[in-house]
């Protein structure tokens, strides 16, 4: 069975395979002989997969149309993943990573599962003797979470917990090294689970500053320490010939003149002649900045 953690070559029955056709659009399958994929590129029956290296091109059984089978990464999952709830994605999950020091080994609490994408990018990151807890209060969330890390072969390093932990707590005394989104009520709670003599990091997520003035007062009345709030904000740059104008007719302040050279606007230099070099590849921003999934609040624990 294919692992998020880990990589296969070969496509088997019972792999989950993640059908990409283009780069918002990833249907997730389970191999299943007996199954044929009906999408509006066409339709792909499993067995012609069986066999496959992971990363081939297939083309549609009927009609006109091909798809990409990839093997599941936690990146992929994330725009795959059946969404439950709102979730993660990679900009924040590998900034919240990298903060709380996640790696090979760690133990790690996450509240809510939600729809499960972070969970599977920290079992990835913390397999070989790491473990993660994650509490979900939402009963039909968590039971769906727990049959789809198991199909994942998830099950040795990701324990789902149907639990509220603001009500009941964690439930859970010195485990953790890292711990993630808790609103103010479960601070006191997630103080217990840290590890003793080991410093530990939270991560809590809030959508307005409001809240994080809340949840900033309760870690420091907790003993937390080192706390600071960041948010991820994405831009996307777009790559453009654009014309430049010679230097010379910049100092002089001309008006810079244009002729066509084959069905091609060329600008004309001081001399008359035209530019074939005068346009260059630059980068230009979006105006609009996307992003915010919260605003993350980080502290510092330690327990002598
Ligand atoms: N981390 C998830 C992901 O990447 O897919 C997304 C989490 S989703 C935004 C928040 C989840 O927290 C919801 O599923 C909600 O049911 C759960 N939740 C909220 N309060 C909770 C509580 N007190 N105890 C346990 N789970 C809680």
């Amino acid at each position: 069975m294919s692992k998020f953690h880990e990589y296969k070559k070969f496509i088997q029955e019972g792999d989950r395979v993640l059908v990409y056709m283009n780069r918002d659009s990833i249907v997730p399958i389970i191999v299943n002989q007996d199954e044929c994929l009906k999408i509006k590129f066409g339709e792909y029956p499993h067995t012609k997969m069986i066999g496959l290296e992971y990363g081939s091109q297939i083309e549609s059984s009927k009609g006109k149309g091909y798809v990409y089978l990839l093997h599941p990464t936690p990146e992929l999952w994330t725009i795959a993943v059946p969404h439950r709830t709102q979730i993660l994605y990679t900009p924040d999950i590998s900034f919240i990573s990298l903060k709380l020091n996640l790696r090979p080994g760690s133990v790690v609490i996450e509240s809510g599962t939600g729809s499960g994408a972070f969970s599977h990018a920290i079992a990835r990151t913390i397999s070989n003797s790491g473990f993660l807890h994650t509490f979900e209060y939402h009963k039909h969330r968590a039971d769906f979470a727990i049959k789809e890390l198991e199909a994942h072969n998830l099950k040795d390093i990701v324990n789902v917990v149907h639990r509220d932990v603001c009500k009941d707590g964690f439930g859970l005394e010195g485990v953790a090294d890292a711990d993630l989104p808790a609103p103010w009520e479960a601070i006191p709670s997630a103080s217990k689970a840290f590890k003793k003599s080991i410093a530990g990091r939270i991560c809590t997520f809030s959508p307005c500053i409001e809240q994080v003035q809340r949840t900033a007062d309760a870690l420091n009345m907790n003993n937390f320490f080192d706390i600071e709030t960041i948010e991820c904000l994405a831009r996307d740059y777009t790559s453009l010939n654009q014309t430049m104008p010679d230097i010379q007719t910049i100092i002089n302040g001309d008006k810079v003149k244009f002729k066509f050279v084959k069905g091609k606007k060329r600008m004309l230099l001081q001399d008359g002649e035209d530019n074939a070099h005068s346009s260059i590849l630059v980068s230009s921003p979006s105006l609009q900045t996307k992003g915010h999934t919260s605003y993350l609040t980080f502290a510092t624990y330690y327990n002598p």
